[in-house]
Parts: structure tokens; C-alpha cells; sequence
């Protein structure tokens, strides 16, 4: 059955409209009347070839946004077979810091990963690196706690993977997320063992202190701005993520400029809080969504002065991709306890989502994983073509239905979007107007490359 044409209608200004369509990187400012020619041709109505109506669908086809073969969806083939190359392993539930919005509420339990099992989750994403025929197999380090806090457990994870890496003759990739908290002998480690670093520092050193303090309740700031400051010396590959509260977005160009303006990262995120973990009793909350999209624009004004392309999670008009993140899927995440989750925030069994995203366990007898079958091929299904809210999305292809497990904490028995769909829909919408806006008066269609189809 041939597949339908993906075309979005969307309110442009002044009753205009835009015409998107995704798959095919194309975009046109359109009134009305060509909104209607394209949806009866949609619908197989016939258009007299050599009427007005037939000139225009003419002119739509010659410059690709209709016509010829139906673009393929950016999907996944769902019956390959479980078999991750990489994995990100939660060192510990402990943390140096007490941020503010913490999902994890992160500090509160002390456990770390028995060296066994991060040992053992190592050896497998080796061995399905061969089984696979790549040449390379990665290892990360990501939270529930700060896992710099374990150092000498990270660090004989680190050293484990190289030996395994050089007995098979496999590349290694080692990344980590962090608070960036390090002494001096810490960071050279880092940056001289790791690929990519991923660190989170919220703007200038008021707003980074407030809501990211240390246990002791010191700030937080300093000792961040060591790290980054050797880790521009050094070259090291490294992003920023600053996370905005209600109680910041007023300051958002201002954390943009401090950011461009202070340190050299390979990519810069802002993002809006969520409500959950820590902020229950912190009561931090999100900025409004009208609030985060202005605010959100005005800070990638920011960045493109300092020529930096400032990015948002939730509206990637680069990406084309069925998944938000690696959660419906394969993403092996081990934590401390030996539990595996697809998900990087679901590190409770408490957690009524487990029974979603953990799908396996290590098992002391054989000292390897057990995997449950069942949950890992209801995993792949959670990809955003089978997300029937999405559907009638024009953001489907960039958002790819966003963090699942945020829509499986607002409804457990189906995805209905996240809190955050107006948002990506208001800044994807509007980096859309920007691009047409850009090419006036030439009024063709545009490529989301940014050409003008001639
Ligand atoms: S589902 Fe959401 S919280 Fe989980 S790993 Fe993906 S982005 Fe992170
Ligand atoms: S409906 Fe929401 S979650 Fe789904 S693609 Fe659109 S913005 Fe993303």
C-alpha cells in the first residue's frame, strides 16, 4: 500500500500559513488557496492540469514538496536482535551536590556498583561488539548520583576497558555526564581518558551556586569553572547543559551570554526544569511555556552573536529520527544494584514505570545479564511512529514523541504527549517562520538546508 504524503499545515503571521513537510526538508509560506490545492491533490481530487489551481501543483512538485516517491519514515527495522555495543553505567546513588530540581533526588541512598557487575556489563557490550563486526565499543558514566563521586571505582571501570579494548583490538569510546566537580588530579584524568564529557552548569555563578550547591551547601560555581577552563586548554570534546527554572527564565539571555561569552564548549544546551525529584520539596518549578519559548529564542539570538548555535532537546529541526533518546530501545543503562533500565531517570523499582523500562538484571551464579524479552520488544515498539498521539504532530520526525518516561509518569497506560509539547511545537513552529521570514520576498519553497529551491 502506497504510503501517505506527511504535509503539516501550520499558522504562519498575518492568517498566513506554512506548508512543512519533514520528511522531505521542504517548507513554504502559503495562503489559503494553495493550502486547499494541496489538500485536495492529497486526497486524490483531480486538478485540471492547465487550470491556476494546476500551475501551482506543478510548480509544488517541480520544487519537491509533493509528488514522486513518498520519503521513507526514519525508522527502525524492530526485529533486529538485542545485542548493545554500549553501555552507560550509574556508579552510584551518591552525590556531591544537592541540586535544586535533582530527578533523582540524588544523595539520599549510598549504594555503589559492585565492581563485578560493571566488570560484567563491560565484558558483554565488548563481546556485541564483535558479534556485531564493529570496531569499537563505548562506556559511559551518567547519574542517579555523581559518579566522580566513586572515583576509584570509575577509574578501574575506565582501566578495565581499555585492557578489554586492547586484548580484542577494539576502540574504546568513554563518555560521562557530571556535575564537573573535580579536583585538579581528577581532571586531568578526565580529560585525558575521555572521549566526551557532558557537563551541567546553569549560568553565572549566583544562579550555578543557588541551584546547584554543594552537600555542604557552598557554591558550586568555582570549582566548575576550573574544570571547564582546563578542559578548553586541553581541547577536550565537551557540551554545556544550563537547566532554566521560573525562578531564572528572566535571566536566560544572560546565562546564554555568560556561557558563550566565559567557556568554549562543542555544544550548548537549555533546557526547562521539570517538576519532579527534589523540586517536590524544593517547590522549584518550570518556567511557563509561553515564557521558555521567547526566552529560549532570544537566548539563541544570544548564542548566534557569540556564533554559537544554542539547542533545545524537544525541537531539533536537524534531526530527523523516530527516537527521542535510546530509552525504546536498547539503551543498556545498568544501576548500582545491577538492575537494567532503557531509562536513564526510571532507577527505582518502586517507580510504577519500572515494570516499562527495566528489563533485566545481573545474576551473581552465571556473573552475567538476564534480559526480559518480552519488555525489550515492548521497548522498540515505544518508537514514535507507533505513538498514535503524535500522528497529526508536525514536530513528529524532530521531538519523536520526547522523554517517555515524563508521558508514562502524566498516563502509565499510554503515551499522550509530555508537558513539554508546546513548547517544542512554539520554538520548532518559530524557527520555521524564522526560515521563511529569511527568504523573503523570494517566497519559493525552502529546503531545511536553508536553500531556496529555484
Ligand atoms: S526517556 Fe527521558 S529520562 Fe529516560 S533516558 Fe530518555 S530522555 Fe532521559
Ligand atoms: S505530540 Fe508532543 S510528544 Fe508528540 S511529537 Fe508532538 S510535541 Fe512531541
Amino acid at each position: 500500500m502506497k504510503r501517505k504524503e506527511e504535509l503539516f499545515v501550520i499558522d504562519h503571521s498575518n492568517g498566513q500559513k506554512m506548508i512543512y513537510a519533514p520528511l522531505r526538508k521542504r517548507l513554504i509560506a502559503a495562503n489559503q488557496d494553495v493550502v486547499n490545492i494541496v489538500h485536495d491533490h492529497c486526497l486524490g481530487v483531480r486538478i485540471a492540469p492547465d487550470s491556476p489551481a494546476g500551475d501551482i501543483l506543478r510548480k509544488l512538485k517541480k520544487e519537491g514538496l509533493i509528488g514522486g516517491k513518498v520519503p521513507d519514515l526514519p525508522t527502525h527495522p524492530q526485529n533486529i536482535a538485542f545485542c548493545p555495543h554500549e553501555v552507560t553505567l550509574f556508579l552510584t546513588s551518591r552525590c556531591n551536590l544537592r541540586c535544586r530540581y535533582c530527578y533523582a533526588d540524588a544523595g539520599i541512598k549510598k549504594i555503589d556498583m559492585p565492581l563485578e557487575i560493571a566488570k560484567a556489563a563491560i565484558d558483554y557490550v565488548a563481546a556485541s561488539a564483535g558479534i556485531l563486526g564493529h570496531d569499537s565499543f563505548a562506556v559511559g558514566f551518567h547519574g542517579g548520583g555523581e559518579p566522580t563521586v566513586a572515583w576509584s571505582l570509575l577509574v578501574a571501570c575506565c582501566e578495565y576497558a581499555r585492557s578489554i579494548a586492547e586484548k580484542k583490538g577494539l576502540n574504546l569510546e568513554l563518555f560521562a555526564a557530571t556535575n564537573g566537580v573535580f579536583t585538579p588530579a581528577k581532571r586531568q584524568y578526565i580529560a585525558q581518558t575521555f572521549k566526551t564529557v557532558n557537563i551541567s552548569l546553569d549560568g553565572p555563578e549566583d544562579i550555578q551556586n543557588y541551584n546547584r550547591p554543594m552537600r555542604s551547601g557552598r557554591g558550586s560555581y568555582q570549582a566548575i569553572k576550573d574544570t571547564l577552563e582546563y578542559f578548553d586548554k586541553t581541547g577536550l570534546y565537551y557540551g554545556i547543559r544550563a537547566t532554566v527554572t521560573a525562578a531564572t527564565i528572566d535571566r536566560i539571555e544572560e546565562i546564554a551570554e555568560h556561557l558563550c561569552k566565559t567557556f568554549r564548549p562543542a555544544y550548548l544546551h537549555i533546557e526547562p526544569a521539570w517538576f519532579c525529584g527534589r523540586c517536590l520539596t524544593t517547590q522549584e518549578s518550570p518556567p511557563e511555556d509561553d515564557q521558555f519559548i521567547a526566552g529560549f529564542r532570544r537566548a539563541k539570538a544570544v548564542g548566534a552573536a557569540y556564533g554559537r548555535d544554542i539547542h533545545y532537546s524537544g525541537a531539533r529541526l536537524d534531526v530527523l529520527t523516530c527516537k527521542f533518546c535510546g530509552a525504546p530501545g536498547d539503551s543498556f543503562t545498568v544501576l548500582p544494584e545491577g538492575i537494567v533500565t532503557s531509562c536513564y531517570e526510571i532507577t527505582e523499582m518502586t517507580d510504577p514505570r519500572a515494570a516499562i523500562f527495566h528489563y533485566g538484571k545481573y545474576d551473581p551464579e552465571t556473573k552475567t545479564f538476564q534480559f526480559n524479552q518480552e519488555r525489550i520488544e515492548a521497548l522498540k515498539k515505544l518508537s514514535v511512529e507507533n505513538l498514535p498521539f503524535c500522528d497529526d504532530c508536525f514536530c513528529r520526525w524532530h521531538c519523536a514523541g520526547d522523554c517517555i518516561a515524563k508521558a508514562f509518569k502524566i498516563n502509565i497506560e499510554q503515551h499522550q504527549g509530555t508537558e513539554r509539547c508546546t513548547i517544542n511545537r512554539g520554538v520548532l513552529s518559530a524557527e520555521l517562520a524564522d526560515l521563511i521570514n529569511a527568504h523573503e520576498p523570494e517566497q519559493g519553497i525552502i529546503s531545511l538546508e536553508g536553500e531556496v529551491a529555484k
